[in-house]
């Protein structure tokens, strides 16, 4: 049996830490070749070499999603290394800062939005421009449990970004349904990463109680959420379009 993503050219954005890296080593387990993409593009070289050492193929190139140049040449760069872009994983996102409504910040605001928003609309529009010239493909943006529920921790503009994400991607699936390019969303709830680590440093909410939203009553492990983009991205997924899979240890099922 062929790997899961054997030879899919596949761009990953934020792939330098979290499950954007550890989705560049469980797709490159499965077959696929990766143009990775982070603003820090030194952590983003180190999952390269993360990929090559376990014998996978891999570039990383440095791209902030919010900037409409940065995202074009990450886009034009895996077209040029690879002849083809078969799949994305849109994962790059920030929490942004902890403030309730009545006390939000244009500026948190704008910043969250730019880049998770924002930056999921600019990685679509030019992937979608590069599949529809190469012969299709998947895409699946990260989203969150904050893009199917409000969470009520201060993360108005995260959560409003969220649900952003999960419109914009039921809107492209439907545009696209018959031009071979599938569009599908993750809602990971919480997941050991570097992101998880900031909110439980502010105090807001404790390991514990961060566990028992989910009636798993753990966090996921970044790999937990990968495997799943793997699959959504993969041909095994066909027929599965415009769908926000929740991937949250059964949070939004309650
Ligand atoms: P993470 O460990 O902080 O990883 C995010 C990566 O994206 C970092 O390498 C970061 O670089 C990069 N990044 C930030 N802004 C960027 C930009 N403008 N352009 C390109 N790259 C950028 O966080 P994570 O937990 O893996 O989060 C990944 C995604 O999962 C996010 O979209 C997040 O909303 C979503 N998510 C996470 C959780 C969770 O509990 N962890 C739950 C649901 C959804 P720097 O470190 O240099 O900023």
């Amino acid at each position: 049996m062929t790997a899961l993503l054997e030879d899919k050219a596949i761009v990953i954005t934020g792939a330098g830490s979290g499950i954007g890296r550890s989705a560049a080593l469980v797709l490159a387990g499965h077959g696929a070749k990766l143009l990775l993409a982070d603003v820090d593009h030194g952590t983003c070289a180190e999952t390269a070499e993360l990929v090559a050492a376990q014998g996978g193929v891999a570039k990383a190139v440095k791209a902030d999603v919010s900037l409409e140049d940065d995202v074009r040449s990450m886009v034009e760069a895996a077209v040029v290394t690879y002849g083809r872009l078969d799949g994305a994983f849109n994962n790059a996102g920030i929490d942004g800062a902890f403030e309730s409504v009545a006390d939000s910040t244009r500026e948190n605001w704008n910043r969250v939005m730019a880049v998770n928003l924002d930056g999921v609309w600019l990685c679509l529009r030019s992937e979608i421009r590069a599949m529809l010239a190469t012969g299709g493909g998947a895409v699946v943006n990260n989203s969150s449990i904050g893009g199917l529920v409000g969470m009520g921790l201060g993360l108005s503009a995260y959560v409003a970004a969220k649900h952003g994400v999960v419109g914009l991607t039921r809107a492209a699936a439907l545009e696209y349904a018959t031009r071979g390019i599938r569009v599908n969303a993750v809602c990971p709830g919480t997941v050991r990463t570097g992101m998880y680590e900031q909110v439980v440093a502010t105090g807001v909410v404790t390991e514990e109680e961060i566990a028992a939203m989910q009636p798993i009553n753990r966090s996921a492990r970044p790999e937990e959420i990968a495997e799943s983009v793997a699959w959504l991205l993969s041909d095994r997924a066909s027929f599965v379009t415009g769908q926000a899979l929740a991937v949250d240890g059964g949070l939004v099922a309650q």
